[in-house]
């Protein structure tokens, strides 16, 4: 399950009252007014932290608050300053305000965003010291830090780009790997909808999928393709390439490569030049592992493929080699991060 939405209030720490108080020594019968001023509260920031992806850490957590500042003491002392909060959310996501709908800020990539300021902190006696009053008996209380009710909305940023032809089985591949399916609300084309696939890989830890060929197909049928989409996919990081291993038209899944790649270079040079993992898929057909082997084989021999472009055979209707396609494709958005912990089967 993902958590692509959450409310939260935000609550900044208060300031620290002011302290009235007198010195007190032996044989200083009336000292004077020595009540420190309180200690500021802490701040809520929100920092966008690119190590993470999803909303999960707030999951039944509502409160996320700044500690409140220290008041002021005797003796000329003053209250510490509350600490800082810093709450880590995955870059991309949108901090809007839950009352009024409105857009608050859209974090970017290690940005830090002040949301929330803590109060100032009291003045103590000693502030109001002055040569007409040596005595002030007068303090202030310290101010209340800010609090805002927030709704979270991490944006869905497809990593993976699935490539291939009609029937390489990119929609029957998108199923299996892929738990969610989000709808693109407001997507310009009518005829043509990209689907988005999230693949829960661990607990805390997705892919986001987009079948583009499904609109490269669209775009040579003349339904045009938009800024729009471009956007949306600018962010994608690997292209998946999907071949089937054994095309009915006779067709070989080396020439299927060469002509989406054609397709893409005249579609989005920024897209084509994107690294690329292409998965043999439908090696259900094969009659034994070796074959499947001896395909893979082929194909990289026939390509000249070179040590960096990994080819991973796969079936999307069995669900082989899910496992392995995911591991490389994490490691190929997450250059250092950890291995893929399990699958479920959609
Ligand atoms: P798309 O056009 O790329 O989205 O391809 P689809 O997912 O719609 O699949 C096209 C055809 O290939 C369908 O008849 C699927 O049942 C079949 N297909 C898809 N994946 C596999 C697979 O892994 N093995 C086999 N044998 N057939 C598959
Ligand atoms: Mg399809």
């Amino acid at each position: 399950m993902f958590v692509d939405q959450v409310s939260i209030t935000v609550k900044a720490g208060d300031g620290g009252d002011g302290c009235v108080s007198f010195r007190r020594a032996k044989y200083v019968p009336k000292g004077g007014p020595d009540g420190g001023d309180g200690g500021k509260g802490g701040d809520v920031l929100f920092y966008a932290d690119p190590g993470l992806n999803t909303l999960i850490d707030f999951r039944g957590v509502r409160h996320w608050s700044a500690t409140d500042g220290e008041p002021g003491r005797g003796k000329q002392q003053f209250g510490h300053a509350g600490a800082d909060r810093v709450i880590k959310v995955p870059p991309g996501t949108l901090l809007y305000d839950e009352d009024t709908g409105e857009l608050v800020h859209d974090l970017a990539p290690d940005e830090t965003y002040l949301i929330a300021r803590g109060g100032r902190g009291g003045f103590g006696n000693e502030h109001f010291k002055s040569p007409t009053n040596q005595a002030p008996r007068q303090s202030t209380p310290g101010e209340p830090g800010e609090r805002f009710d927030l709704r979270l909305e991490l944006k869905l940023i497809a990593e993976v780009g699935l490539v291939g032809l009609p029937n390489a089985g990119k929609s029957t591949l998108l199923k299996a790997l892929t738990r969610a399916h989000p709808k693109i609300a407001d997507y310009p084309f009518t005829t043509l909808s990209p689907q988005l696939g999230i693949a829960e890989i661990g607990p805390s830890r997705r892919l986001v999928f987009a079948d583009i060929p499904g609109l490269i197909e669209g775009a040579a049928q003349g339904a045009g393709l938009g800024h729009d989409f471009l956007r949306h996919i600018e962010r994608t990081q690997v292209i998946l390439h999907l071949l089937d291993a054994r095309p009915v038209d006779g067709s070989t899944p080396a020439a299927n490569y060469r002509a989406i790649r054609g397709e893409l270079g005249g579609y989005s040079s920024e897209l084509a030049e994107k690294r690329e993992l292409i998965a043999l898929n439908k090696t259900d057909l094969f009659a034994s592992e070796a074959e499947t082997n001896e395909a893979v084989r082929a194909l990289r021999t026939e390509l000249r493929l070179g040590s960096e472009t990994d080819v991973v055979p796969i079936s999307g209707a069995t669900g082989t080699g899910m496992i392995p396609l995911l591991e490389a494709l994490w490691k190929m958005v997450h250059p250092a991060g950890e291995k893929v912990e399990g699958w479920k089967a959609g």
